[in-house]
């Protein structure tokens, strides 16, 4: 860490103008920029810089976790797995990222593209706007990343070479292990449970069953190296307008079951919907925007799926699991086909699996929701999330039960009925 110090406004701008391309970019001198703090994730420090002629977004990691502060310290190196991330996936995705400028590997900094108007995807949800490309875009991107990262579209040795590389991801998976599995079941300084949740998060301990399932889950995330993940693909990790979506902040990249993004994206929407009702509006716009979240599920799992085929049927020409030369003729491609879906819908079955943790850990870990958050009201909160915690642990139990997305969406409107105990069952 020779060179590395914090970045404050007037760093940022100093860093900017040694740059001759990001200098001219911005246009103008350096007294003419505008420097924004804009942090409002959980780790790491960012700026918005506009100049005369442009603008641009600048990331710096901080030495410790931003939103714990210097007690809890944090390897600044993540965001060389995040430039390596968005560097790995830029090919298959095109304008789904931000275009990175430049990675400064002494200071650990990003410049990317600003974006502007675009907003997190969660602020827009919890303001009842609506996104309606979203859901396809993000399946397009996970559909994109799931093929051609994997061994379907690749010789070994390319996934071997992510492994080599984001299995060095080391502080951040720990962070992920540590919030997404582990400490939701069981007791953690770090779980931040309602008082009126207590019986909850005792039942999220007590259930074996479950936690047999959270085992399954916790072993596939650890070793079923499928392709690369963003590893963090939430309502925050996402910005949008109505016309475009972008996403943003892959320093959680690993290689792992291609189920996890899919999963952790319906989360975010699921949460949504279940918050809905305690962010006002009338009834009947409630019902409106939960229908179009619903739609959103359903239409990012149809998507996903048929996406994932259609990507995945000619690159298994260049891929070192299903050679062309072994499955020649009509029969060939229809077994072809028939290995395909399957695999495509074994990773469905995971992501309704990652789908449940990661609501978990939002309800009664750590780093929670801005959904669940905004509900001033305790009782209230309370509420929405027990109907939320009592959806994520049905899905754990009674995996079959969940084949299609219709299920999912079924599934939401009972659970909706759910009182705060965890003996409601429904
Ligand atoms: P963290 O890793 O701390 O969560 P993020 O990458 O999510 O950091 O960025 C934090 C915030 O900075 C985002 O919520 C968003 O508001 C803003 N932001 C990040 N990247 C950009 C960008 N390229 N353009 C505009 N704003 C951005
Ligand atoms: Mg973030």
């Amino acid at each position: 860490m020779s060179q590395y110090r914090v970045l404050d406004a007037a760093g940022v701008s100093d860093w900017l103008a040694a740059d001759p391309r990001l200098r001219d970019g911005l246009g103008g001198a350096r007294a003419d920029w505008r420097v924004r703090d804009v942090a409002d994730g959980n780790l790491n420090s960012v700026f918005l810089i506009d100049g005369p002629h442009g603008g641009v977004c600048v990331k710096q990691a901080l030495p410790y976790v931003r939103v714990a502060g210097e007690s809890w310290p944090l390897d600044v190196d993540r965001v060389r797995f995040e430039a390596a991330y968005f560097a790995r996936v830029a090919p298959f995705v095109g304008k789904l990222i931000p275009t990175v400028y430049r990675f400064d590997p002494e200071l650990r900094v990003l410049a990317m593209e600003k974006l502007e108007p675009h907003i997190i995807l969660r602020k827009g949800l919890i303001a009842g706007d609506r996104y309606p490309k979203v859901a396809a875009d993000v399946a397009e991107y996970v559909a994109q990343v799931a093929v051609h990262t994997s061994d379907l579209a690749a010789p070994f040795e390319t996934r071997a070479k992510d492994i080599s590389i984001f299995s060095q991801n080391l502080a951040l998976q720990r962070i992920s292990v540590d919030l997404v599995f582990l400490d939701p079941f069981t007791v953690s300084e770090r779980n931040k449970i309602l008082p009126a949740l207590a019986p909850w998060a005792a039942a999220l301990r007590d259930d074996l069953d479950l936690q047999c399932a959270v085992a399954r889950f916790r072993i596939a995330y650890l070793t079923k190296a499928q392709s690369l993940l963003h590893g963090d693909l939430h309502s925050g990790s996402i910005m949008s307008t109505p016309g475009e979506t972008k996403v943003i902040d892959g320093e959680f990249a690993w290689v792992g079951p291609s189920g996890f993004d899919v999963g952790n994206f319906i989360a975010h929407l699921v949460m949504a919907w279940f918050a809905k009702p305690f962010h006002g509006g009338d009834a009947r716009h409630v019902a409106d925007y939960r229908e179009a979240l619903e739609a959103d599920i359903v239409e990012f799992w149809r998507r996903f799926r048929a996406r994932f085929l259609e990507i995945a049927a000619p690159a298994a020409a260049s891929g070192e699991a299903l050679p062309a030369s072994h499955f020649a003729g009509a029969g060939g491609a229809r077994r072809l086909g028939e290995l395909l879906t399957s695999y495509v819908d074994d990773i469905l079955r995971d992501a309704v699996g990652f789908l449940a943790l990661k609501m978990i850990r939002r309800i009664v870990g750590f780093a929670q929701v801005a959904d669940f958050l905004v509900i001033a009201d305790e009782t209230a909160q309370a509420t929405a999330k027990a109907r939320a915690l009592g959806f994520a642990r049905s899905l754990l139990i009674e995996p079959k039960a969940y084949l299609q997305p219709g299920d999912l969406v079924a599934a939401l409107k009972r659970f909706d009925a759910a009182g705060l105990a965890p003996s409601d069952r429904v």
